[in-house]
């Protein structure tokens, strides 16, 4: 059973030689007189910015030595579970490993499999970040038909989401990215209105103001940092954030302060941030909602695939360098 481990606790970025790859040894049944049990063959990873958080060493967190964990989507070998099957398909967290044996289900959920649908989407649009967008944007922003929206990290796992979900609402939508390619991806394939390199802006006020010269209703929060500073000055009355993710924070000892929170006083800004936990419940609507609008080609997702666990730490490294272009799988299909 090849398993991915931390090696140390993480200071700065990430790096490949922060985890280690090892062979550890596993039945493949689930062990007799337990009771809830279910071993999992493991068949694509999400590789998840969240991670990051867990590899300081002040925070509740993955443990050196121990296989890091996360979402992923697997099928089910074995099971003393009265909810699943061997043979289900199942999404939710397991181990960055080949087989996992789950004592505690209660994160892992059934996968009614569709085969016109990629297994693989159960880690990005049909999982954990595709609900992070669905509910970030239509419960936490409350968008309205012609509204101005602003997605930064807009070419990623949830990005690329919020910007689509914002179109089909009738919104005017732009993005940012880190590199031409993303750039080009987001009018293109996704369908934003405008997008632009952050890289290549030494004055991010001045790039929101180009894009935005009447202002922003809705800022969808993937990166914190400068990045905020230069929208709260660009917010409508009105306006909202809804801060999901503050990526360029997490490989920071110390976190950038912001300067332009007074604008939230002068244009009655909500600024609100959110956890996607506190909205599986809507899990089985989101799915009636974009199951068939992925079906119509509606909505579409960009995924980005390395292969292999012994990729594994490559595969995470890339979520923090940018590297990844759309979602971020490890697929162990081949393993
Ligand atoms: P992505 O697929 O968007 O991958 C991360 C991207 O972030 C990279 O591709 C890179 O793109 C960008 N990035 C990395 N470092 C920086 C930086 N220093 N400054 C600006 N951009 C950077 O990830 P996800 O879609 O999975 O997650 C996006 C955000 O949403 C994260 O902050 C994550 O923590 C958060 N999140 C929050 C949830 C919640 O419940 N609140 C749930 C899920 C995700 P680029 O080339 O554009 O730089």
């Amino acid at each position: 059973n090849k398993q991915v481990l931390l090696k140390n606790y993480v200071t700065g970025f990430p790096k490949e030689s922060d985890m280690e790859i090892v062979e550890g040894s596993i039945t493949l049944k689930v062990p007799e007189g337990s009771s809830d049990v279910v071993l999992l063959k493991n068949l694509y990873l999400s590789c998840d910015p969240y991670m990051r958080i867990l590899m300081y060493k002040d925070t509740p967190s993955f443990t050196p030595g121990s296989p890091l964990y996360g979402f992923g989507v697997a099928k089910v070998l074995d099971s003393k579970h009265q909810d699943f099957q061997e043979g289900d398909y199942v999404w939710g967290v397991t181990g960055w490993e080949e087989y996992s044996i789950i004592s505690s289900p209660e994160n892992l959920f059934k996968i009614h499999h569709h085969t016109d649908v990629p297994l693989s989407y159960y880690t990005g649009i049909l999982g954990m970040p595709g609900l992070t967008a669905y509910s970030g944007f239509f419960e936490v922003c409350g968008p309205k038909k012609g509204e101005y929206v602003f997605v930064s990290a807009a070419a990623g796992a949830v990005g690329q989401l919020v910007g689509q979900f914002a179109k089909l609402i009738g919104c005017y939508v732009v993005g940012s990215a880190g590199s031409k390619d993303k750039v080009d991806l987001l009018k293109s394939k996704f369908g934003f209105d405008e997008a632009f390199n952050y890289k290549e802006e030494h004055d991010l006020d001045a790039a929101l103001k180009r894009y935005f010269p009447q202002g922003i209703d809705i800022y969808f929060e993937l990166v914190g940092g400068k990045m905020l500073d230069a929208v709260l000055m660009n917010m409508r009355v009105h306006g909202r954030i809804a801060v999901c993710g503050m990526i360029s924070q997490y490989t920071k000892e110390e976190h950038e302060g912001i300067k332009n929170t007074a604008c939230l006083i002068y244009k009655r800004i909500r600024m609100q941030g959110f956890n996607v936990v506190d909205y599986y419940p809507l899990y089985p609507k989101f799915l009636e909602f974009l199951l068939p609008q992925i079906r119509n080609g509606e909505i579409s997702c960009v995924e980005d695939i390395v292969g292999g666990l012994e990729n594994g730490a490559a595969a995470l490294v890339r979520v923090f360098n940018g590297h990844n272009i759309g979602k971020q799988v490890l697929s162990l299909m081949n393993d």
